[in-house]
């Protein structure tokens, strides 16, 4: 640029790209703005609004902080463990004759499986990248993996209970979409065996 431009009184616009655990962010930066932030939803993208004078470090520290408070404020998909575990367990309920898993966790270590079982510890632990999907999209897969709590394998006997949630097929579709619009290749197997 060859001329110097004058201190802009305009809100500048940035956007960041959805990460492996959060949404886009689009970050408003307003001069106007002395000290406080605010976030709120736009459709599958946070927008966060902080003071244009903060910068570098600070700033991302700051946006940070507000995505991560918006998102624990959002059911299921951007809760913690206690909040998928208590879903769980409404679905065991309905859907898998009251059988409940040990314990259920989200995992950011599971690239190529969105969720997985180990009937012998009876742990389930769904990955990260699953929080960006809707509700009804973690529902069909915790029910499967609670299903492999009484059918370890992918048998007749073992749909017969999984496809008990509604809305199981949805759900596949859904995720092979999502798993090629990231480029995934998610494994087959989501059942650990342990000798
Ligand atoms: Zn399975």
């Amino acid at each position: 640029m060859a001329h110097k431009q004058p201190p802009s009184r305009a809100t500048q616009v940035t956007v960041e790209p959805p990460q492996f655990d959060r949404p886009e962010v689009e970050i408003r930066a307003s001069p106007r703005r002395k000290k406080t932030g605010t976030a709120h939803w736009s459709g599958s993208r946070i927008v966060v609004q902080i003071p244009a004078r903060v910068r570098g470090r600070e700033r991302r520290d700051f946006v940070d902080e507000l995505v991560e408070r918006l998102m624990v404020q959002r059911p299921l998909n951007a809760g913690n463990d206690a909040a998928l575990e208590e879903r769980a367990r409404e679905l065991a309920e309905l859907y898998n004759d009251a059988i409940m898993s040990a314990t259920v966790r989200w995992v950011k270590n599971q690239q190529a499986r969105w969720a997985s079982c180990s009937p012998a510890s009876r742990e389930i632990r769904v990955s990260s990248r699953l929080r960006q999907c809707p509700d009804w999209v973690i529902d069909a897969v915790l029910v499967h993996e609670l299903a492999h709590l009484q059918e370890a394998d992918h048998s007749a006997r073992f749909y017969e209970i999984a496809n008990r949630h509604p809305r199981q097929d949805d759900s596949e579709l859904y995720l092979d979409g999502y798993a090629l619009g990231l480029g995934l290749r998610i494994e087959e197997s989501d059942v650990d065996v342990e000798q």
